[in-house]
Order: C-alpha cells, then structure tokens, then sequence
C-alpha cells in the first residue's frame, strides 16, 4: 500500500539529526506525535507537534516508565488497515494512524559503559521504546519504522522517490533493522545482568551486537564482512579510537585485538611492547622503556614483524613512534599517545594508529564465543593466571630467580600463542615463538631455528636462547620437545605437567641440569 505519510510518532533519546529531519517530515504535510523531550525538542526548534500524553489521555508517569504504553498507540501500529474489524476498532476507540515510528531507545549499552550504578542501568532500560518497535515492525506491511540516526536521510529520499509515501519492501528491510536493534538490546541487558550477578559463563545467554562498520572483505577478499560491537564498551579494537590511516580490515581487527588482549595482561607498571602477525605474537617484550620494549620485541623476529600489529601498555611517545616508523605496520594501538609522536606518524599515511583511553581487565569475566556448523561454542574467557606461589619445582635444580622471572612472563606470552605454543624468553624478551603446530616438538624445533636465523641476521655470536627459558602452555607429552628446547640453550622449562610421561620429562631435565616448575594450569589456544 502506497499512501503518503500522514503521522509520524517520535520518541528519540538520541537526538541527533532530529531536528532537521522533523522539519522536512513536517514540510511535507506529515502529523507529528511526541514524548516529552522529543516534543520539548521540537517546540523549541519551532516546529508543531502533538503530545502522546494528548493522545493517550494520560500523562506520562512513573519517571517516564509509563509513557507510550497505550491502546491508543499500540493501536495506531498494529491495526491493519486494510481490515474491517480493525479499521472498525479503530473507529470505537478514537485511534489514529501513526505510519511511522522514530525511536531510539534510552542508552542502556552507554549507560553500563560509563559505570554506572545498578539502579542507574535498571533506570536506562528502554520498555516503551522496545515494544513500539516491535509493533510497529510486525505491522511492516503498513508502517515504517526507524531506529536508527543513520537512517533518517533514507527516509527522505524514499518518500522523495515515492509521492511522499513509503515503499514495502523499504519497510521490510526497516522492520528487519528494528528487530536486530531490539534484540541486540535485550542481548546487552541480559549480558550486563550476568556480569552483575557474575555468572561469567551463563547457561542461557543471547548474542548479539550492533553493527559497528561494514567491512570491505572478510579474512579473504572473496568474503563478506562486518564488525559489531557488543555493547560492553571494554577498551580495546572495538571501542578504539582512530587517528589515521585507512580502514581497518577484517584480518587486522582480529590481530589488534589479539595483540592488545596481551599488552594488556602486563598492566601499566613497566612498559611492554607485543607485535603480531597472523593472531600470533612474533615478539613481545618488557623494557626501562617504551623504545627498548619495542625494540627487544622487534628483535625476537625482525623478519615476522614486517606488516605487523603493535599493541603498547603506555602512551606511544616520539622516540617508540621513530623507530616503529623504521619499517612497514599495519597498525599501531596504545593506550595514548603523545602530539609528538602523532606527528610523526601523520608522514606514514598507511599506518594506522589507534588509541582507546585505557588498557581492558584481563581478568574481566568475559564469554567468547565461535561458530561451528549448526551452533556457537561458549566460553568464559581465558582469565588463568599463577603466581609464583602456584609453581611446583620439579626438578633436582631450583630456578633461580631470574630464571622464575621469565618463566612467569612466558607463560603470560604462552597464554596468548595458538596452541602447540612454545615460547622461548630470556630478560624480560620473547627471543622465539613456535606457534600452531599440530606438534609440541615442532614448536620447540621452530622457535629454536627461527631464533637461529634472527642470531644469524644480527650477527650475534650465538641464539638469544642460549641461556632462555621455555614456557609451554601444555605439557610435554614425551621428553622430546624438553630435549630439544635444553640443545637450543634452554636453562628452565614452565610448562601444567600431567602427562603419563611426566617422570620421563622430569628425568630429561635432570640429566641435562635444568630447571622445570609445574602449573596445573594449562593454555590451550586454537
Ligand atoms: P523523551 O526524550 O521524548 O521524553 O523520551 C524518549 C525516550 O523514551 C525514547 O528513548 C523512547 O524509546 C522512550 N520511551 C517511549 N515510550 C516509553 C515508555 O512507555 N516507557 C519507557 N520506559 N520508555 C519509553
């Protein structure tokens, strides 16, 4: 059905463009209908309108609880225009038709983001908002139904294409839009409330999020992509704020997130510095300061970090963003960053830097999830952490107190790296990292080559493993990949033990004098 637009009821808590495009709903004959500080709104923007309150014959009530939910409303959206028994309602009732529906909902996601209190969250949750998008939707065959700010313009240029009216097909995809921003509402109110009670993993939960950006291409150009966000507003990719450079990509999305998650698990106190490729770290290391962070990760695997990702814990300053400039990145995320060091990346026009005010929780209680054929599989997030206490020496030979040092920041690096994970450290620096590997041995041998070729590229007299310790985020399932770690230097292993073999492993490390402590804690990551 294509009659022009005659009435119109908004209720915005976000009031954006809503003027301007009041305006042009009314300069072209359409009634509107408001809540009360959308109609305030308009009054004082000089435009006619009519309150619901008029309408409903009650006033609004309850601190706003109460304000659209009426027959005379919900009445004015659902009924079908096109039949008797409801056009005859309509008539008994003295219910007037709303074609369209503008509402955007009160900022419940904002809301939980910026800390507020529970009371204060319970308050931002929109029902009346809620409910009229729904009805409004279901009766798409006759109304329009606007949710978002964005989309205010396209409603003018189809009632410019259309005589004023709306076309069906315009108002099934509106309907589609209303119902995914609904759901996704009740999706982040559900989430919070499982933070609050701290159900980290719920057994029911709903997923959702809102479009964030539609993406050029997914992982691969022949894919479809897009980014939502949440509604949890925690600092990192998502919430980021960019400063220059193109578009984020699919891919470097994931990696940012991947190399911020682990900046992030070494707080603010020393700097730190991660670099990653292909959702791995090539290099990750602590420094007196942000260059020496950066340049200690960087020579963990010069020829990985090419084109990577670079998550720092502290504001990027000039110096960090000269020698970060040296060779080609992708991206660049940090807590902040100084004017001088904006400056000096503006030269590098591809380089993207982001800066998102904070570093995230790492132990916030989070769920994650991924798909598989049919379903979602649903985690609480991985918020393991030891602590020197947790460690059981099992070897003849303590770790000396060096070495415990890096074998604690291994394994925080381990926690991080796609399983098999082994990850080689020495003062406070990866020095090489075996990822993915389908086995543990592998990972060993790798980072020990790579480590090798890194020795040989800067003309070092030996591998900075020598000396290393080796994080393994499972264990060893036979002494090979202890032995192959000890041939490449190796001086203590961090690694949960419970394998059958574990005195096998332990006998290994003996013989060869090392040290190796047992967490109990394993970090799988796929
Ligand atoms: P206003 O600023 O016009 O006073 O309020 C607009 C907001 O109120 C919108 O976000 C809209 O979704 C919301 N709203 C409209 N009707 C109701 C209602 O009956 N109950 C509640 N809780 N919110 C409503």
């Amino acid at each position: 059905r294509t009659v022009p637009l005659q009435r119109a009821l908004i209720s915005v808590s976000d009031k954006t463009g809503l003027i301007d495009f009041a305006r042009s709903l009314s300069a072209r004959g359409v009634e509107l209908l408001s809540t009360g500080g959308t109609a305030k709104a308009l009054r004082e923007a000089g435009l006619s309108v009519r309150d619901v309150a008029e309408v409903t014959g009650f006033p609004e009530m309850m601190d706003g609880r109460v304000k659209t939910l009426h027959p005379k409303v919900h009445g004015g959206l659902l009924a079908l225009r096109d039949n008797d028994e409801h056009l005859a309602a309509m008539r008994a009732h003295d219910i007037l038709e709303i074609d369209l529906l503008v509402v955007n909902l009160y900022p419940f996601e904002a809301t939980v983001a910026k800390g507020a209190e529970y009371d204060d969250c319970i308050e931002n949750i929109d029902i009346g908002g809620p409910a009229m998008i729904r009805a409004a939707s279901k009766n798409h065959a006759f109304v329009a139904t606007v949710v978002d700010v964005e989309d205010y313009d396209a409603v003018l240029k189809e009632l410019d294409a259309h005589d004023g009216a709306t076309s069906y097909a315009f108002r099934q995809r509106l309907a589609q839009i209303a119902y995914a921003r609904t759901a996704a509402y009740d999706a982040a109110v559900s989430s919070w409330m499982a933070a609050a009670i701290g159900e980290e993993t719920p057994r029911r939960r709903a997923f959702a999020g809102t479009l964030a950006q539609s993406l050029r291409y997914g992982e691969n150009p022949h894919q479809s992509a897009a980014f939502y966000l949440d509604g949890s507003m925690r600092p990192g990719v998502a919430t980021a704020k960019q400063l220059q450079g193109k578009e984020l990509s699919y891919n470097n999305i994931n990696d940012t997130d991947a190399a911020f998650e682990l900046v992030a698990e070494f707080g603010t106190d020393k700097p730190a510095c991660a670099i990653i490729k292909h959702a791995n770290p090539c290099g990750v290391a602590t420094g007196a300061n942000l260059i020496e962070a950066y340049t200690r990760a960087f020579d963990c695997d010069r020829t990985s970090a090419f084109g990577g990702i670079i998550a720092l814990n502290q504001t990027l300053d000039a110096a960090t963003a000269e020698e970060i400039c040296k060779i080609f990145t992708e991206v660049v995320i940090a807590p902040e960053a100084t004017d001088e060091a904006k400056a000096i990346f503006a030269a590098k026009k591809n380089l993207r830097l982001l800066t998102t005010g904070a570093l995230p929780d790492p132990r916030a209680a989070i769920t994650t999830y991924r798909q598989v054929a049919g379903g979602f599989l649903v985690q609480g997030k991985d918020n393991g952490a030891i602590s020197l206490d947790d460690l059981k020496v099992v070897t003849e030979r303590q770790p000396t107190e060096a070495e415990l040092k890096d074998l604690l920041f291994a394994w925080k690096v381990a926690k991080h790296v796609k399983s098999n994970a082994i990850i080689y450290v020495k003062d406070g620096a990866t020095v090489g990292v075996g990822a993915g590997q389908m086995s543990r041995v592998d990972s060993t041998r790798i980072a020990a080559r790579k480590a090798e070729d890194m020795a040989e590229a800067m003309g070092l007299a030996a591998p900075l493993t020598q000396g290393s310790v080796v994080a393994s985020d499972a264990f060893f399932p036979f002494a090979d990949g202890l032995i192959t770690a000890a041939e490449a230097g190796a001086t203590a292993i961090i690694q949960p033990g419970g394998s059958m073999r574990d005195q096998e492993v332990i006998d290994a490390a003996n013989e060869r004098g090392l040290a190796m402590v047992f967490t109990g804690m394993r970090h799988f990551r796929h």
